[in-house]
């Protein structure tokens, strides 16, 4: 994976994106986050920006393919993408949701399994969701409030 310049201004105008002051805080709380956020969690950090802008900024992130949209099963989350190249998914990675806490991590470190698909089925998208329980609801706490199995 390739890092680059990470700011928040930084991957906008790699984007295309115009940062904007409410651009930058709701880029900068994903970033911060580590893990995909529903738009919820988004409104809950960011009490002091308007619902619709949150929603209409997350839609041009999008649009900019700067962010990758996972659904869970439980809501539609939203994570930064750190792809080198825009047309090429190269940071695709497991993701694990938690049944107790709701909440979903990155499994960045485990290798997504290479599928070979039936001839005539060209795949455009795969999502990897585990679902279980994470260490935190199992009880293995590596220190207050900060799950083990946060990687990212
Ligand atoms: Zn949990
Ligand atoms: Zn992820």
């Amino acid at each position: 994976m390739m890092h680059r310049d990470e700011t928040p201004e930084g991957l906008m105008l790699e984007h295309g994106i115009k940062p904007t002051a409410n651009r930058i805080l709701i880029l900068r709380s994903l970033l911060a986050a580590g893990r995909p956020l529903s738009m919820t969690e988004i409104e809950i950090g960011l009490e002091s920006v308007d619902k619709s802008i949150i929603s209409r900024t997350l839609s041009v992130f999008r649009k900019h393919r700067l962010l990758h949209a996972l659904a869970d099963g439980e809501s539609v989350r939203y994570e930064v993408c750190h792809c080198a190249e825009e047309e090429e998914d190269s940071d695709r990675h497991v993701h694990f949701h938690c049944e107790l806490c709701g909440r979903t991590f990155c499994i960045e470190d485990l290798p997504v399994p290479a599928v070979r698909y039936p001839a005539g089925f060209e795949v455009e998208s795969v999502e990897y969701m585990a679902h279980g329980v994470c260490p935190e609801c199992r009880g293995f706490r590596s220190g207050p409030g900060k799950p083990e199995g946060s990687v990212c």
